[in-house]
């Protein structure tokens, strides 16, 4: 049982961290490991102690719009740069969306109310498939659009 778990949360944060990556490398032009660390940050709760309790918990404080706010709000300050906070609010943002169609869901008015998600399986077998399939889908398309830019941008020496 506890192998099952390990294995469970291993995919689900291997697909946060794709996703997280697959949109910071399509959309902005930060460097894309931010996608990969911060598609992962809500997932931190993991290391609270138990003892700590509410809203230190799994899918507690980490896995709210005000926390993640916080957090872009603090990348902006320290680097004032639009591209990485962009970054880290598409991998904060994908990660709780994700994990906001779960049956738990995320609690979106913080600290006002408890919500619940629609119950979707979001990291079952079909649901990581197609997150799978569209991050890695994403990164083709960049890919290609990279590929172009570059032959663009390395014109012919001038004699
Ligand atoms: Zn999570």
């Amino acid at each position: 049982m506890e192998g099952e778990r390990v294995v469970f949360l291993s995919i689900a944060f291997a697909t946060h961290a794709l996703v997280g990556y697959a949109l910071v490398r399509g959309f902005t032009d930060a460097d894309a490991r931010i996608g990969l660390v911060f598609g992962l940050v809500p997932d931190g709760d993991f290391l609270f102690p138990a003892t700590w309790g509410w809203p230190f918990v799994h899918r507690g404080l980490t896995h709210t719009p005000v926390f993640a706010l916080t957090i872009v709000i603090v990348v902006y300050a320290l680097r004032r740069d639009r591209s990485i906070t962009l970054a880290v609010a598409l991998a904060i943002g994908s990660h709780l969306a994700i994990d906001s169609l779960s049956s738990k869901g995320i609690d979106w008015v913080f600290p006002l109310a408890e919500t619940a998600g629609p119950g979707l399986s979001v990291h079952g077998p079909v649901a990581t498939i197609v997150l799978w399939t569209a991050s890695i889908g994403l990164l083709v398309v960049r890919t290609d659009v990279l590929e172009r830019s570059s032959e663009r941008s390395d014109p012919e020496p001038r004699y």
